[in-house]
């Protein structure tokens, strides 16, 4: 009988220090689970330092490394769906280059899989030391928020760090969605998901490439993908303030009658104009985020495009 395959993808973006010990380590635990056979998937995302060069060598030295590299930098989500597109293994993994996703889990995520009958096995990280404070606050409010109004089961903490079998990324791969937010896809397709949880681990080397704006910009996206309660939402404020409204012109007919018309009020008229107009355009603004993403999806864009792989240096 033929050995199960494991692939192993890796996003790539100027990784040219964290990738050399990124194999080292992921060769060691390769050769430990020797009933199976491994591919490693590198995807370089665009890099503008070495990170193709290394993944050349190695893929000359290794036929196991295959890797993708794309024409430009299209972000994590668009490595890792051309990592699920083109992996060829039973089993698919998912991991950073940095070392943050400890390789040591793979071979007790490959035996969950196996035995317990998981379509997927994920991990998620319980604490966030090494992070700034901040940003651990915020991103725990966002998990809270995008829970709460969407159905999409997104976990706090998750880490795109997963094993899946083929079969749950070929559901994957069929979402072909531009605007890609895997953390809620993953949730999406549905499937038995076991959760593994860790300590957080800094990154090897080389620096994240993830702002705090990157973030904030990433987390809209999340929520616009997965949710339209913002539209609601906009709704929501729109009766709001038509009753409050109605209350108020009632009020001041009853006044007017009762006492005549002083003519004054104007402050409060300047503050409501400027509330409202304000409530208005935020939701203005609501509607705009849906339509710029349908407007993306509606060009059918792809989601990357190969400038070359293993198979153009053969
Ligand atoms: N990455 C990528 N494209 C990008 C940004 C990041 O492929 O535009 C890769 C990066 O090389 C790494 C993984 O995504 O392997 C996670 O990135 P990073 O460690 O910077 O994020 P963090 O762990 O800080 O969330
Ligand atoms: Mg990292």
């Amino acid at each position: 009988m033929a050995k199960e395959k494991i692939s192993i993808i890796v996003p790539c973006y100027n990784e040219e220090e964290s990738l050399p010990l990124f194999y080292n380590e992921i060769i060691g635990i390769a050769e430990s689970m020797n009933k199976v056979d491994f591919e490693f998937l590198f995807v370089n995302d665009g890099s503008k330092d070495d990170t193709l060069e290394i993944m050349r060598s190695l893929s000359k030295k290794d036929k196991r490394v295959r890797y993708i590299s794309f024409s430009r930098n299209f972000g994590k989500e668009a490595a890792m769906y051309a990592g699920l597109e083109n992996a060829k293994g039973d089993y698919i993994a998912v991991m950073d280059a940095d070392l943050q996703d400890p390789p040591t889990l793979l071979p007790v995520m490959y035996k969950d899989i196996k035995e317990n009958d998981y379509d997927c096995v994920a991990t998620r990280r319980v604490s966030r030391i090494g992070e700034p404070k901040i940003r651990s606050f915020f991103a725990r409010q966002f998990y809270k928020i995008i829970n709460k109004i969407s159905k999409a089961d997104i976990v706090d903490g998750a880490r795109d760090f997963r094993l899946m079998t083929k079969q749950m990324v070929d559901a994957i791969v069929e979402m072909k969605e531009y605007n890609r937010f895997s953390k809620g896809i993953f949730g999406w397709v549905g499937f038995k998901t076991k959760w593994l949880e860790y300590e957080n681990i800094e990154r090897v080397a080389g620096v994240t490439k993830w702002s705090f704006w990157k973030l904030f910009l990433y987390s809209i996206e999340g929520i616009i993908a997965f949710s339209t309660m913002p539209l609601v939402l906009a709704s929501l404020f729109g009766i709001l303030f038509l009753f409050v409204s109605f209350a108020l012109i009632i009020f001041i007919i009853v006044r007017t009658l009762l006492f005549g018309d002083p003519t004054s009020g104007w402050p409060s008229l300047v503050c409501i104009i400027f509330l409202v107009s304000g409530v208005q355009l935020f939701c203005i603004g609501i509607m705009g985020q849906y339509l710029a993403k349908t407007y993306l999806e509606t060009k059918k864009r792809p989601i990357y495009i190969i400038k070359e792989t293993e198979k153009d240096k053969k």
